[in-house]
C-alpha cells in the first residue's frame, strides 16, 4: 500500500506532474492529507484526480483509531490504531495546562527487549513508515476536533512502542514532516524523542540539526544493573549515554532528560541514587522518575509511592534536578505496549 502521508511536499510534486497536473495541486493535496482527509474526501481535488490516485495504489494516511478508551480520572485518551496489513499500534493523548500531548508508537513491536516492558513482549514486528507515525498524529488531532489551524495536539512525545532510533530514516522523515509548515507545524522544541541509548545513530541524529527534546532512558546508572533491566547496555553502556546526553547539551543548549523507572528492589536503593548523584552531578538535566507500571508478563514490581519520594528527596539533595512522573491513565493500561499486548492476547484466543 502507497501512503500519501509518506510523502515530503516536494515527492507530492513530482507524483502530481508525474499524472500531468500542474504542480500547484501538490500543496493542496499535502494540506488535506495532513488535515486527516482520504482520497475521496478531498472536495478542493477533482475527481479525476482523484481516480488517478487511487488508481495508482495510494491510499492517503492508512492508519485508522479502530478503538479508543477515556480516562475517568484525567480525560487521557488511549487510541488503538490499525494499519493497512493488520497490525495494530497504540498512542496516549494526555492533557495538560499548556496543551495536549500524544505519545506515538514508532515499530510495530520492538527489538530492545527491556525486562520491564510490554512492547517488546513479542519482538519487533516491523518498522512503521514516516507516513504512517504521522498519520498516528493526523488522526488524534482530528479525534479531538482539531485541524490544520486549530491543533488539538500542540506536544509530541516518541514514547510508545518501539526504539525511534532503531527505525532512524523513518522517524527522521516523520519529524521533518510534522514539523512542515505546509503540515501541523509541530515546532521541535514540542517533541521529546525518547531512546534506550543507540548511541551510533545518536550521533548520526546529532548532525540533522532536530532540536527536539532528548529523553534517555537510564533507569540505573549502575551497568550490572541496566544490563540486567536493557540488554542494549551490554552494547552501549551508562558512561557513553551520559557522554551522548552532554554532547546534546553542548551542541543545542537544551536540557536533556534522563528517564528513571523506578522498580522496587532493583534500581531504587540509596546507593541507586549515590551512584546517579555522582554520575550526573553539574549537568544540567532532568531525572524523570516514575513508578513502574505493573506489566503482568514481567512480573516486575514497581516501587511504592513512599519510597519514590524518599528517592527523588535523596537526588534533590544532591544536587539533582529531579520530578516524580504523574502517571496518568491508569484506569486504562496507560503503558506503552499494554494495550496491543492485550489486543492480540485477546484476538489470539479467539
Ligand atoms: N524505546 C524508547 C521509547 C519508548 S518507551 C526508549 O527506550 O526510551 C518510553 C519510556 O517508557 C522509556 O523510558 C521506557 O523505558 C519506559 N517504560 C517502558 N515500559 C515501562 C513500564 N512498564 N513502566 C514504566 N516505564 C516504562
Amino acid at each position: 500500500m502507497k501512503l500519501l502521508s509518506d510523502l515530503t511536499l516536494n515527492e507530492m510534486k513530482g507524483l502530481v506532474e508525474s499524472l500531468g497536473e500542474k504542480s500547484f495541486r501538490a500543496e493542496q493535496i499535502y494540506r488535506n492529507v495532513h488535515a486527516g482527509k482520504e482520497i475521496p474526501d478531498m472536495t478542493n481535488i477533482s475527481s479525476a484526480l482523484k481516480e488517478r490516485l487511487i488508481d495508482e495504489g495510494y491510499t492517503a494516511l492508512g492508519v485508522r483509531i479502530i478503538e479508543h478508551f477515556r480516562s475517568e480520572i484525567d480525560d487521557t485518551v488511549k487510541f488503538l490504531y490499525s494499519l493497512t496489513d493488520g497490525n495494530v499500534v497504540e498512542g496516549v493523548l494526555m492533557r495538560y495546562k499548556y496543551g495536549n500531548t500524544l505519545c506515538v508508537s514508532t515499530q510495530v513491536g520492538c527489538r530492545m527487549n527491556c525486562a520491564f516492558c510490554a512492547s517488546g513482549l513479542n519482538g519487533l514486528k516491523r518498522d512503521l513508515s514516516a507516513g504512517e507515525i504521522l498519520a498516528e498524529v493526523i488522526a488524534a488531532n482530528v479525534f479531538d476536533g482539531g485541524d490544520l489551524k486549530s491543533r488539538k495536539v500542540t506536544n509530541i512525545v516518541l514514547m510508545g512502542s518501539g526504539e525511534p532510533l532503531d527505525n532512524y530514516d523513518n522517524v527522521v522523515k516523520f519529524l521533518r514532516l510534522v514539523n512542515s509548515e505546509e503540515g501541523l507545524n509541530v515546532s521541535y522544541r514540542n517533541i521529546s524523542l525518547s531512546t534506550c541509548g543507540l548511541i551510533d545513530a545518536f550521533d548520526r541524529f546529532l548532525e540533522e540539526d532536530i532540536p527536539v527534546t532528548m529523553t534517555f532512558s537510564l533507569h540505573s546508572a549502575k551497568d550490572e544493573v541496566r544490563s540486567r533491566l536493557m540488554p542494549v547496555n551490554k552494547k552501549y553502556g551508562v558512561d557513553r549515554v551520559i557522554d551522548a546526553a552532554k554532547r546534546y547539551f553542548e551542541k543545542t543548549k537544551r536540557r536533556v532528560v534522563f528517564e528513571y523507572s523506578l522498580i522496587a528492589g532493583e534500581n531504587d536503593t540509596e546507593e541507586d541514587a549515590q551512584i546517579l548523584i555522582k554520575k550526573l552531578k553539574g549537568f544540567p538535566c532532568i531525572v524523570n522518575a516514575i513508578v513502574l507500571n505493573y506489566v503482568k508478563e514481567r512480573g516486575l514490581k514497581g516501587t511504592s509511592r513512599k519510597d519514590a519520594y524518599r528517592f527523588i528527596g535523596l537526588l534533590e539533595k544532591g544536587g539533582l534536578s529531579a520530578t516524580v512522573r504523574r502517571s496518568m491513565g491508569t484506569d486504562i493500561e496507560g503503558a506503552c505496549g499494554q494495550l496491543r499486548a492485550k489486543y492480540l492476547a485477546e484476538n489470539e484466543s479467539k
